[in-house]
């Protein structure tokens, strides 16, 4: 019987993983540079965190997470995204006594039961950031230039950010009184979900992806006709720094995102390139979250970001990519010479030449065949002659030429460090 990779899953391939891996890197790096270290939590959590810390009547949690229960009798749930994992661990550390602000960033695979097509799997790869301590609009936008500093330096001119403000528990009961009034008369005209939304999150009705809802929900009124002062300041606080620092973005009225801990702030990146699945990134201030999952109140504002759809815009846009990392070294020997030539590729490694022989008892031309199709910078043949002489030709692949060298370790090394610095 033949198995394939589960339903929305995919395999990433070496012709694949360097890209991935140049991704992970960049964002390592530009979060180092703004004081984010990183955490890793568990693949799976008590169900009852995501209930409570994504909301039960997010899409998520009511529709799209794997649960299951182990032999213990728990019930458990494979990680549908990253934040309430990490707001668990911040709270079972204590880390809220940490000098604040806590800047945090992760890099984890999620598991949602989704309808799969493009840009939307069932487990898929999340870049993410979660700052706790700071309640400033300068906190947020601290966020977003990170971001726009990654695309940046990923060379994506094209990835739109798109701001909103979603009021806060002072402010938001007149909203969504409002919301309510203006759904209640069309109600009929709306999804079954909808109509469950409206009793239990109303907020949720402006994202639904069914079409008619969607034209319904396109004149509801907007969070930012009905902010509180505090939240209006906070809106114009964190424009006002993104447009210091050159940040351009649009004003989205209609953004609220799929998750229900979500005050004041919420963003996210768009692009055209990744097909109907256009958002790239999305994030927002969560103040009542840690609260919310039994740590003593602590303001928070995060954010996470698909690697596969980044990945795709990467490839839509053109935008420069590592080449795949090559070999350096084949050693071609022969049965007799298969000692010396271990010696040598070993003592090569050692020193960070990527070096190696053959594995496969091949007769030397069909080694010469390999190394040919290995993709490696240069072959050296040790035989007899050059075991006992210590001397050999090195051809390099790519145009031909041959070099005189000693095959002694420390040489070589020299060779293909400089060689590799070209
Ligand atoms: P969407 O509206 O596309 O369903 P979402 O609001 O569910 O997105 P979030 O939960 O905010 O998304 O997750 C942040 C990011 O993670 C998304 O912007 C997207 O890039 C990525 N993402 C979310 N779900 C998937 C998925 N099923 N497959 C691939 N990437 C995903
Ligand atoms: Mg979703």
């Amino acid at each position: 019987m033949k198995i394939s990779a589960p339903r929305g899953t995919k395999d990433i391939l070496p012709d694949e993983t360097y890209r991935w891996r140049y991704v992970d890197e960049t964002f390592a790096e530009i979060c180092r540079l703004a004081g984010y270290e990183e955490i890793r939590v568990p693949t799976f959590e008590a169900t009852e965190l995501f209930a409570r810390g994504v909301g039960d009547a997010s899409d998520i949690v009511a529709k799209e997470m794997y649960t299951f229960e182990d032999k213990g009798g728990r019930s458990l749930t494979l990680r549908p995204e990253g934040t309430a994992g990490v707001v668990r661990a911040f709270i079972e550390h204590g880390m809220h006594s940490l000098p604040l602000p806590v800047k945090l960033y992760y890099n984890l695979n999620a598991f949602r039961y989704e309808k799969v097509q493009k840009g939307r799997y069932r487990e898929f790869w999340q870049l993410g950031c979660e700052v706790f301590g700071p309640t400033s609009p300068e906190a947020d936008a601290d966020l977003i230039i990170l971001l726009w500093q990654f695309f940046q330096r990923l060379g994506l001119n094209e990835i739109r950010l798109e701001i909103n403000s979603i009021g806060c528990p002072a402010c938001r009961p007149r909203y969504l009184e409002a919301l309510k009034a203006y759904f209640e008369p069309q109600l009929d005209h709306m999804c079954g979900d909808c109509h469950e939304r409206f009793e239990k999150n109303v907020l949720r009705m402006i994202d639904c992806k069914v079409e008619t809802c969607q034209a319904i929900a396109s004149g509801a009124p907007y969070q930012l006709d009905y902010l509180c002062e505090a939240c209006r300041e906070h809106d114009a606080a964190l424009r006002s720094r993104l447009d210091q620092v050159g940040v351009s973005y649009l004003v989205n009225g209609r953004i609220v995102r799929g998750l229900d801990y979500y005050v004041k702030t919420v963003f996210e990146f768009v692009s055209e390139h990744v097909g109907t699945q256009g958002t790239i990134c999305g994030g927002g201030r969560y103040d009542g979250l840690v609260d919310q999952l039994g740590g003593q109140p602590m303001p928070g504002v995060g954010f996470a970001m698909g690697i596969e759809r980044l990945l795709m815009e990467l490839e839509a846009t053109g935008a420069p990519l590592p080449e795949r990392p090559g070999r350096d070294l084949y050693v071609l020997a022969f049965p007799n010479t298969m000692d010396p030539a271990a010696a040598l590729v070993y003592g090569l490694r050692a020193g960070g030449v990527a070096a190696d022989l053959d594995l496969m008892t091949r007769s030397f031309k069909a080694q010469m065949k390999y190394a040919g199709k290995g993709g490696y910078k240069a072959l050296v043949v040790l035989g007899e002659d050059e075991a006992n002489s210590g001397v050999g030709r090195l051809k390099w692949l790519q145009d031909g030429t041959e070099t005189d060298v000693t095959l002694e370790t420390d040489s070589l090394v020299r060779l293909f460090g400089d060689h590799n610095k070209r």
